[in-house]
């Protein structure tokens, strides 16, 4: 299943995006909230109560409440997540372009849920920012409440995945001696279209995963090259620190990004920032100046 929220901002309801429906290239939402009155967001609750199961129930039923997608806003497929944990250098090209150094454990770092932005959102820049630019991430979104979960098991905690630019103000990163401010102003966390599940993803480390802006291709890379991979952070994470249902881990960007280039290709007004991997769809965000 494809999840979607859809709505106005701060407004947006749960439900299921559906490819070629009613026809061949139109796309339709199944409107959860209409079906189900008690499945009130795609938040910690929802995915803690077997809400997916009951996704696949509404999916079966005679009349499902259907609305066009087309011309609908979509937010977040994610409701307010507890936590954003966000890897640095997880890809051997993008560590050598920051710092040259590759780690030898994960570096981790938080990304505030207040930057979490909607897919095809405008990205603002901040008035202070002179050095912005993004981040193509795979980002898995938990499903169930991990605890010390074994690598074995790890993918069972998995609800499924989506997208997330990481956008980051390059200045604020590297001045802040930590990396929290400059991921994680308002907008910099545009995240989706869909939270793909799981049985749908073979495997979330075949995916060829891009980066474009204006059209120019930045990022081309594959997950297959990441560092660390999704069981073995999930179980090194929750041997200490609970993750919640809900909860997002951006896996890291690969080499490519805009800053390391020469000349660096920074965001400016008027720029288009598009990323995307195969099955969990395409991103495309303007940028705008903040007022
Ligand atoms: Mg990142």
């Amino acid at each position: 299943m494809k999840l979607v929220r859809f709505g106005p901002k701060a407004e947006e309801r749960p439900g299921i995006w559906l490819d070629n429906t009613p026809a061949p290239g139109q796309a339709s939402i199944l409107d959860v909230r209409a079906m189900a009155f008690d499945i009130e967001d795609f938040n910690a609750h929802f995915f803690a109560g077997h809400g997916l199961a009951r996704l696949a129930n509404l999916l079966r039923e005679e009349h499902p409440a259907l609305v066009p997608a087309a011309g609908l806003r979509l937010g977040p497929p994610v409701a307010r997540p507890g936590q954003i944990v966000c890897l640095g250098k997880n890809y051997a090209a993008h560590a050598a372009e920051f710092d040259a150094e590759i780690p030898d454990a994960p570096i981790f770092f938080s990304k505030a849920v207040s930057a979490l932005n909607g897919p095809y959102d405008p990205i603002l820049l901040p008035r202070e920012a002179r050095r912005v630019d993004g981040e193509a991430e795979l980002a898995v979104v938990l499903g169930r409440r991990a605890q010390r979960v074994p690598e074995s098991a790890a993918f069972d905690y998995v609800a499924g995945y989506t997208l997330l630019n990481d956008v980051t103000d390059r200045d604020a990163q590297r001045t802040g001696r930590q990396w929290y401010r400059g991921k994680s102003a308002d907008t910099f966390g545009p995240l989706g279209p869909f939270l793909v599940t799981r049985d749908e993803v073979a495997d979330p480390h075949n995916l060829r995963l891009f980066q474009r802006v204006n059209g120019h291709s930045l990022q081309d890379d594959h997950t297959s090259r990441m560092l660390f991979k999704i069981p073995f952070l999930i179980a090194f994470l929750s041997a200490t620190i609970t993750l919640e249902p809900g909860d997002i881990l951006a896996t890291g960007t690969p080499g490519g990004i805009g800053s390391a280039r020469q000349p660096p290709v920074l965001l400016r007004p008027g720029d288009c920032v598009e990323i995307g991997a195969d099955p969990l769809g395409l991103q495309r965000c303007s940028v705008v100046a903040s007022a």
